[in-house]
């Protein structure tokens, strides 16, 4: 089947972002058997979009659209479907509901303007959005499959993942991909394909390698008619990944460094409190927005990056504090976290810091022991802060599930 993908917004003609939907759907259109063999951007402009529907229907198989799909004057995508198509466009009772659901949730009441996000045109069924308020189109006509998908990368993944990629693998017959996500920290993308070399380069399952600001991901993919038949092709390729990566592993598909504290944490029924004068606070606002940081995450002391500066708000919690500005990062971390731990009457204590050579440390402490570890190298500030709030979190859940702290 061929394949096509329409990116609809001004920001994109404007060059204000980067269209990464298009690389994202390109890949998995090529996963599930679709080629893709045109791209194309269109602004906020309903004769242009329907331009494109146009030009597309008269070649392509499988039309994936994404953005155009808010509440507003300027979201057009679904009228220039229904415009192309002479459909006329109706609310539909069970979406409404569940947007007044989405609204009722939030605390906030229903613009009227939303009210278009409940509609679909005769040919459409919906592709339901678990994280926005915009649900996808899915239209039937002409032989030919066009997908409306919102904007939002973080949307169309989900959505994506959950009903556009199973619903197109049947269609075309390659069945059921099913994904599996390993993820690690700490190797280095050349370091991980010398010790895997031989598990790449086949085709089902097929093994992707991925560099995030979390580490390096693995990602396998396999095929079959079925999910349970698929989810069997991929487990001896993940078992042999993880007996060779060990501990480089430290989370699976949806998993995030705060959400693997929080979850190893809140399952011990344990709490946490943090000592951050390296990351600005960044570390902290990761576990605030994990679900389920309320039992666990009791709070955080964030000062600036000047050593020592954080040692002396501390002074006052813990006699540990007070020598920290003549200890070196590692030790000055283990202080930090001790401190904050004793502060804030938390079981577990977490600090990042840095010190004036720009190494970035972070230490873990608890009743049961302590871990630390820290890298010198210079990055450019934005790139170091994220850094160091990964390395402390995924340092802590290490340590944590190995029972060191
Ligand atoms: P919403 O319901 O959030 O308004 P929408 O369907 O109307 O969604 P847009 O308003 O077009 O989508 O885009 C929302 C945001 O999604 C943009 O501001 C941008 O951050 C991101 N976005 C849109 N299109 C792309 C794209 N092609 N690549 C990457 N990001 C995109």
């Amino acid at each position: 089947l061929n394949g096509e993908v329409i990116s609809i917004g001004h920001e994109l003609l404007m060059g204000e972002i980067v269209d990464t939907n298009s690389s994202f759907f390109a890949q998995r259109l090529a996963e599930t058997g679709v080629t893709v063999r045109w791209f194309s951007s269109v602004g906020d402009d309903l004769s242009h979009i329907c331009e494109a529907i146009e030009r597309a229907l008269s070649r392509s198989d499988v039309i994936v659209t994404s953005g155009g799909l808010g509440p507003t004057s300027d979201d057009l995508t679904r009228e220039a479907v229904a415009r192309v198509l002479h459909e006329e466009m109706r609310v539909d009772a069970g979406l409404l509901a569940w947007l007044e659901g989405v609204f009722r949730q939030r605390g906030i009441a229903m613009p009227s303007t939303n009210i278009k996000q409940a509609t679909l045109i005769p040919s459409a069924t919906s592709v339901p959005n678990p994280t926005g308020t915009a649900p996808g189109w899915w239209v039937t006509s002409r032989g030919r499959h066009i997908i409306l998908t919102p904007g939002p990368p973080r949307e169309i993944t989900r959505m994506w993942e959950e009903t556009i990629g199973p619903r197109l693998a049947q269609i075309t017959g390659t069945g059921v991909v099913y994904t599996r996500t390993l993820k690690t920290y700490g190797m280095t993308e050349g370091g991980i394909d010398e010790v895997l070399a031989d598990l790449f380069g086949k085709e089902n399952p097929y093994l992707g390698i991925y560099a995030r600001p979390d580490g390096i991901h693995l990602r396998i993919i396999a095929k079959a008619p079925t999910r349970p038949e698929a989810a069997r092709l991929a487990e001896p390729v993940e078992r042999e990944i993880a007996a060779r990566l060990g501990t480089a592993i430290w989370g699976t598909d949806a998993e995030t460094p705060a959400s693997r504290v929080i979850a190893l944490l809140s399952a011990q029924g344990r709490t946490l409190a943090m000592a951050d004068s390296a990351t600005g606070g960044n570390t902290a606002a990761l576990l605030a927005a994990t679900e389920g940081h309320g039992k666990v995450f009791k709070g955080a002391l964030v000062t600036g990056p000047e050593s020592g500066s954080l040692g002396a708000v501390l002074a006052a919690a813990s006699a540990a504090a007070r020598v920290v500005q003549a200890l070196d990062g590692e030790h000055q971390a283990l202080a930090l976290a001790d401190a904050a731990r004793e502060g804030l009457g938390a079981d577990v204590g977490l600090s990042v810091t840095r010190t004036p050579d720009g190494g970035v440390y972070f230490g873990a402490v608890s009743d049961k022991g302590s871990h630390s570890g820290g890298e010198t190298r210079r990055w450019p500030r934005d790139i170091a802060m994220n850094r160091a709030a990964v390395m402390a979190l995924i340092g802590l859940a290490g340590a944590v599930s190995r029972g060191e702290v």
